[in-house]
This record gives C-alpha cells, structure tokens and sequence, in this order.
C-alpha cells in the first residue's frame, strides 16, 4: 500500500453519539484519512467509506461523515483541506468527485445567472435596437410612407401649418433638383414648413421632410436650404427615421411588457409622434452628412453652403436657444463640420444657382395663410 503523507490539517471529530468535540491532526494519506487525538490515539477513516456533507460551496467549512446516522463527523476549517485531499488523494477525489462537481456546479450556477443578466442586457442594449433596424429594413416603403404620415399629423398639425405657393415652390424646386440627381428612389419628398421659431427640421419615414420657419429664417441662401434638405432627405433614404421610431416603440413596447402594463403597448404606438424627439445615432449622422454632400454635389449645387449653416448653428449665430432642437435631434460635432468642409473643399465643379433671379429672402420668411 503507498503512503504518501502530505501535511498536517487540524480539525474536530465528533464519535455521533455524544456532544463530544475532540480535537484532531489530520493527515491525508493515499486511501484515507489518518485522525492522530490529544491522547496520542489515531483513528483511520478509509475516503470510500466517507461523503462531504458540507464544504462544496466555496467558505462553507468542510464536513466530512462516516457510517450511518447518527454518523461520525470531521469538520475542518481550512478550505485547502479539500485540494489537499485531491492533490495527495486522487482516488480519493474520484470518490468524493460528486461533492466536488456540486463545487462547480454551483460556480456555474452563478455564471448562469450572471449570464442570464448579460443576455437580458445584451438583448435590451443590442437585440432590440437589432431586431427594430431588421424590421425598419424590410418594411414596404409604402408602409414607411403611412408611418410618416402619422408622424406627420402630429409633428406638423394642419393648424400649425403654413402655406405660401412661392415659397412651396422654391423648396420644391429645390428638392427636385436634388432629387433628380441622387440614385433613384422608393420615396418621394414632400415639405410641409410649420410655423415654429426653433430652428428644426425632421424627415419621417416615407419621405415627408418637416421644415420649421425658424430653421428657413435661419438659412441665408437656397444653397444653404439645399444642405439640410439634402441631409434630411439621406435620413429618409437610408431609413434612419423608420430604424429610430421602430427602436423607441419596440424598446417601450418591451419595458410595457416587462412591467406588465398592458395599456403601454398603445402608448408606445403613439410614439410616431414624438419623432421630433428622436436622436439620430451618430453613425447615422455622419451618414446623412456624406451622402448628403456627395448629393448636393452631384446637383452641382453650392457644397459650402451645407458647411456654413452648419458653422453658423455651431457657433449659435443663429440664436443659440432657438438652434438647439435642431443640435438635440443631429448631435452636431466639430469633427461633423471639419468632415464636410474637406468634402466641400474637394469638390471641382462651377456650382449651377439655385432659385436663380429669386433673392432668398423674398420667397417668404413669414407664415402666410395658415389654412
Ligand atoms: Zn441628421
């Protein structure tokens, strides 16, 4: 028989019929363990005729029995005593191993939930903006237009409206042009300008590009009109308005469903009105913003004309309060100018006027006519 010694662990055995707590050393030997008592006797207690009661669990001090109950009991404090026994025991570990697997079953049970957690965050950070950007991806155009037109309503109430058939015309020529001169589209672009003094503007899904006054005020020349409308028109294009109204809704539809509010659901459809609210992603932005630029100049319109609103909403030239729905809704970045000013600057072409023979300011800065 090998003996193989290993160290010393100092432990209590309790003989099952008295309260008796009797100190001991113990030695882990190659089939057992070897209990020496202060009275110089020794105790041997082969690993095949023991289970571990206690101690699987990581601080949980070591129990060890013996025999039927009332069994003998060994309790050792020292965690160690465990890899000792595997270390120096190896059948002996191969006998206590199902004490050994709950060890580690209980270590993946917290992974488990650890992992449940990460899963349910990864879902809620990643899998709902994901699942919402593959449902905007694959929606009919036609839907998206019928989406728009719900946000439309509320983003641009008829009442909140103005009409003014020169001013109609001028952005509709402008948006033609641009228009004409990009990759052919599923959208057509329609303007409504809403009487409101912050400098705004939003695209809806479907191609419905919303224009507040204060943003029209705003802008010095048609080329400048140009840049936003040719923005704006990209976030239609590449979808970013239907992506970010599906996250909102699936995200609040998600949070109703997990608090169990049923009357959420509702509250999140309604959400197509709050596009206003909505911030583009900054990807997205710089999306809008290239695309754009490579439109303006395929219609050979004024590139610097993009920048320089642009520089001048930065710099809050355009009235700081009024400009910050728009900065709120496309985070502007002096990278976002820097960007465009390179583009601009790369462009080689004799840009063709807009409007021409119209001043910009006469095409109507005021509301007219709300019908
Ligand atoms: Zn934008």
């Amino acid at each position: 028989m090998r003996t193989r010694p290993s160290t010393t662990w100092p432990g209590f055995y309790y003989d099952g019929r008295t309260a008796l707590r009797r100190p001991v050393t113990i030695t882990v030997m190659a089939t057992g363990l070897r209990m020496a008592t202060e009275e110089d006797t020794f105790l041997w207690w082969p690993y095949e005729q023991l289970h571990l009661a206690q101690g699987a669990l990581p601080g949980e001090q070591i129990r060890l029995e013996r025999g039927p109950e009332p069994s003998e009991t060994l309790v050792v404090s020292d965690e160690a005593f465990l890899s000792a026994i595997r270390a120096g025991a190896p059948a002996a570990a191969r006998h206590l191993l199902p004490a050994f697997r709950r060890r580690h079953w209980a270590g993946l049970v917290l992974l488990a939930g650890a992992g449940a957690v990460i899963v349910g965050l990864a879902i809620y950070a990643w899998g709902i903006p994901a699942l919402a950007d593959l449902a905007a991806e694959q929606m009919p155009p036609a839907w998206e237009e019928r989406l728009g037109q719900a946000a439309l309503e509320s983003l641009a109430p008829p009442n909140r409206r103005c009409a003014d058939p020169r001013r109609d015309a001028a952005l509709s020529e402008i948006v033609a042009r641009l228009a004409a001169a990009g990759p052919g589209s599923a959208y057509t672009f329609r303007i409504t300008v809403v009487d409101e003094p912050a400098v705004n503007a939003f695209a809806t899904p479907g191609g419905y590009l919303i224009i507040h006054l204060g943003l029209l005020q705003a802008t010095q020349t048609p080329a400048e009109m140009a840049g936003v409308l040719a923005h704006e028109m990209q976030h239609v294009r590449h979808r970013h308005s239907t992506r970010a109204l599906f996250r909102e809704i699936s995200m609040r539809a998600l949070l109703s469903l997990l608090v169990g509010d049923a009357g959420g659901l509702g509250q999140a459809l309604e959400t197509a009105g709050t596009l206003g609210e909505l911030r583009y992603r900054r990807q997205d932005e710089e999306t809008a913003d290239r695309d754009g630029m490579e439109l303006l100049q395929a219609a050979r319109v004024d590139p610097n004309g993009m920048v320089s609103f642009l520089r001048r909403l930065s710099r809050g030239e355009s009235g700081a309060p009024r400009s910050q729905a728009y900065l709120s809704t496309h985070p502007l970045t002096t990278e976002r100018i820097k960007h465009l000013e390179r583009m601009a600057a790369g462009a080689r072409y004799t840009p063709i006027p807009l409007l021409q023979g119209v001043p910009w300011r006469e095409i109507g800065m005021r509301c007219t006519a709300a019908p």
